[in-house]
């Protein structure tokens, strides 16, 4: 292991609550399929607080993201910033882009000591974004909450979902990217949870250019750029994809779920300090507005309860998450691949299209030398070859 990188089976790289459910919004793609109002048995402040102290136990210094829903839904989230930062935690917040999101409100989380805030962006422009997100004047609220975020010292992410509705924006929302001074560019493949089951993946060819071209964006831009549930992303930088130095343009990428990372162990330009290498229950773990503990959002089988176990010993020593550690537990062509190690494909995927979390990833496209065996469906997306 590096210097300074973490041991997977130890503790994850990233811990995500999703305090709530509540959001004003009703985007396409929701993962949380959010309610317009909170649930009656989520977390309370106490019991949020207990999670955080728990969490602390992961070590110094544990990442922990808090989302949603619309975390601002709740009016203690900037106490639960403090707490956890006084907890020794590094606490992150993956806010919806709506009026909650006031710079007053914005400076409150900095001062109690937040370390980073995640935006969503999903087109280029106002029309496209807002439709995306089914609520007009969501693009402008969220400019205004990057300037904000920016005006209060605090680094920025941008996280796009990537689908046959906003693929085509991809290049714009980069240059917004970049005009904003984000620190890190987080790039969601959409997985069919939730409200995304309505919309359309892209097919394992289009996300093969895309990640081509997000090595390119990786290469050139003043952001780091990570890819969230597709990890091939890695074995895309790695292999070259179309150009020639794959490793080091792999050494300024990530892949998380909120998430999973790319191949060089090193700490990203990011303000956060993200290592890579992080899959569903390997390096990442998720508990839900109830507590449920899942290795990622978008693989919603649970573990345990934070209100009957320590979210600790669930990560380290429930069956589901010690399979997902072991690459060589992998089915299909991922079990047989020589990227496993560095991939594995994306665990949450193979769960929502097979049921069956070791299963291979459907959207990678990638065949290893010499494999015989069974290969995924992989007639969906757009973009798919028709089947005639
Ligand atoms: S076959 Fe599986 S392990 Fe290999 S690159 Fe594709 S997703 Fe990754």
């Amino acid at each position: 292991m590096k210097p300074g990188a973490i041991d997977a089976d130890r503790r994850p790289f990233v811990l995500i609550w999703e305090v709530t459910q509540a959001c004003g919004l009703a985007c396409k793609h929701c993962r949380a399929d959010a309610q317009p109002r909170r649930h009656p048995d989520e977390l309370t402040t106490a019991e949020g607080k207990r999670l955080l102290d728990d969490a602390s136990e992961f070590g110094d210094g544990q990442l922990v993201v808090l989302s949603g829903g619309d975390p601002l839904a709740r009016d203690d989230t900037a106490d639960l910033v403090e707490y956890g930062t006084d907890a020794g935690l590094r606490m992150t917040l993956t806010p919806s882009g709506t009026a909650s999101l006031t710079p007053d409100r914005i400076r409150a989380l900095a001062d109690a000591g937040l370390r980073r805030m995640a935006l969503s962006i999903d087109g280029g422009s106002a029309a496209a974004h807002d439709e995306f997100r089914q609520e007009r004047g969501s693009f402008e609220q969220t400019m205004r909450a990057a300037r904000a975020t920016r005006d209060a010292g605090l680094p920025l992410q941008v996280n796009t979902t990537v689908c046959a509705e906003t693929v085509d924006e991809l290049p714009a929302i980069r240059d917004l990217v970049a005009d904003l001074g984000a620190v890190l560019w987080s790039v969601f493949f959409l997985v069919p949870v939730g409200r995304g089951r309505v919309l359309d993946p892209v097919s394992p060819e289009r996300a093969e250019r895309v990640m081509e071209w997000l090595c390119d964006v990786a290469d050139d831009a003043p952001f780091g750029v990570k890819t969230t549930e597709a990890p091939h992303y890695r074995r895309v930088a790695l292999s070259g994809g179309a150009h020639a130095d794959g490793d080091d343009r792999a050494a300024g990428t990530a892949d998380d779920a909120d998430g999973d990372a790319g191949p060089s162990g090193g700490p990203s330009p990011d303000g956060i300090g993200r290592r890579l290498g992080i899959t569903a229950g390997n390096g990442f773990a998720f508990v839900s507005h109830v507590g449920d503990v899942y290795p990622s959002g978008f693989l919603p089988e649970a573990a345990g309860n934070v209100r009957d176990d320590g979210v600790v010993d669930v990560y380290r020593d429930a069956a589901l998450f010690e399979s997902l550690r072991d690459p060589d537990a992998l089915g299909g062509k991922c079990g047989a691949c020589e990227y496993r190690h560095v991939c594995g494909g994306s665990r949450s995927r193979a769960y929502a299209y097979t049921g069956d979390p070791l299963a291979a990833d459907p959207l990678c496209a990638y065949v290893p030398d010499g494999y015989a065996g069974p290969l995924p469906d992989q007639s969906f997306g757009a973009d798919a070859p028709s089947a005639d």
